[in-house]
């Protein structure tokens, strides 16, 4: 018998309304508002969110990240 039981931390970003930017970075319109949550998981299903939800902006195309708003 095999038994896997893994307790873990993971991050788990959500996109968040429907608004996109344009990234400063490499000029693409794919920055979308993220909400990133740690959640506590086992057998790496998420069970309790654990922490503050961080948002943040990020780009798509090439990982840019921001927590303001991007002016354009
Ligand atoms: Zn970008």
């Amino acid at each position: 018998m095999f038994f896997c039981f893994t307790f873990g931390l993971e991050r788990y970003k959500r996109k968040s309304g429907h608004h996109v930017w344009h990234c400063p970075n490499c000029q693409a319109k794919d920055v979308y508002y993220i909400k990133n949550n740690e959640c506590f998981t086992f057998c790496f299903v998420p069970l309790v969110p654990c922490g503050s939800t961080k948002k943040l902006y990020e780009c798509q195309t090439c990982g840019w990240v921001n927590v303001q708003q991007p002016n354009f």
